[in-house]
């Protein structure tokens, strides 16, 4: 288990009225198990350890990191897909992780998830209507057939598809219009959060920015808290209002978006940043170059002190001991890092 600040989780707003979820201590361990008759277990897949934020009303904050970092996990422990091993998710003032099946099921309208892949989330064997259609069955929010048209053809409508392709089966949509699909079932529920787990990460380039624009205009009209998901920086930028950077399991640092990009005070942070393309060939000679080597060690087995030291180019003795905490090193920019946080 991770050693995390008792104060207030990073960004955290001023008044717990501006903040809508705020995520504390997570902790989310896969048990791995041994023994043909009587399994047990032998060790922990620490997928998430000891994570703690806070999304503020309105925003969007982009998380990111390399794939198996953590960042999918905790979306969905926040949406209590999966029941974190340890800390609290507070949604609304409303601590999550206490409530049973029932209660928890009365929450499920205000939290929704965009799934990545557009072509294996939708069912192929319904309509688009129907896909749309469906939450809205399930939580009782239709009283006609009629009011059931209307609203999945308002719904259609909304992410910039033609209400008479409700009819229309998956495979006769291209790749963007499906995520289109999977954006108006997120938003039939009316929700007020929403995790976008890498939701333009399977679409062609041309494709993401349309996408992430919609998201965008979504936002503004129905007043939306997004939860981003994305393993590359460059994606999360245009979108984002803050940023967390996820490395096996830990937060190693958060900002508010043109902070980050501006100054990382974190060395993966820095590695990351050095693999968007930048167009100025001038701009892009002139920066630092951080290069990683060797592969992110397994979260069965995580390294001691900083899980990033075996990768780190600035690495010293110290860093393999102790674990750095969250810590601000300028006004709303945390980072975990022993040298940039001056222990
Ligand atoms: Fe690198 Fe040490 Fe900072 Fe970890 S604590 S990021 S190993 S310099």
């Amino acid at each position: 288990m991770t050693t995390m600040p008792e104060a207030a989780a990073p960004g955290a707003a001023p008044k717990n009225d501006d903040v809508l979820v705020e995520v504390k201590d997570l902790q989310m361990y896969f048990p791995v198990s041994s023994g043909i008759l009587f399994q047990r277990t032998v060790a922990n897949v620490k997928a998430v350890d000891g994570v703690s934020f806070t999304v503020k009303r309105g925003e969007t904050l982009g998380l990111v990191g390399e794939s198996g970092c953590g960042k999918t996990t905790t979306g969905r422990c926040i949406l209590q897909l999966y029941k974190p091993t340890g800390g609290q998710v507070i949604f609304d003032g409303k601590d999550l992780t206490k409530m049973n099946t029932k209660q928890m099921r009365g929450m499920r309208r205000e939290m929704q998830v965009i799934f990545q892949d557009p072509y294996s989330s939708l069912n192929p064997r319904m309509t688009a209507g129907n896909i749309i259609g469906e939450p809205l069955i399930v939580h009782g929010l239709v009283k006609s057939k009629e009011e059931y048209r209307e609203k999945v053809a308002d719904l259609l409508q909304n992410v910039g598809l033609n209400p008479y392709m409700a009819d229309r089966f998956p495979h006769e949509f291209s790749g963007g219009q499906r995520q289109r699909i999977g954006v108006a079932r997120a938003l039939s529920v009316s929700p007020s959060f929403i995790v976008a787990d890498e939701p333009v990460s399977a679409l062609d380039v041309s494709i993401q920015a349309q996408i992430i624009n919609l998201l965008e205009e979504l936002q503004e009209q129905f007043n939306l808290t997004y939860l981003f998901i994305a393993h590359d920086l460059s994606v999360v930028r245009h979108i984002s209002d803050r940023v967390g950077v996820m490395y096996l399991g830990h937060m190693v640092e958060m900002a508010e978006r043109n902070e980050i990009y501006r100054n990382p005070v974190h060395p993966y942070t820095k590695a990351l940043l050095s693999a968007v393309p930048i167009p100025d060939p001038v701009l892009d000679a002139q920066r630092e170059r951080v290069l990683l080597t060797g592969e992110v060690p397994s979260p069965l087995n995580p390294p001691s002190g900083c899980v990033f030291h075996p990768r780190c180019p600035a690495a010293n003795d110290s860093c393999s001991q102790t674990l750095p905490e969250l810590r601000e090193v300028e006004p709303d920019h945390h980072a975990a890092c022993l040298l940039a946080t001056g222990y």
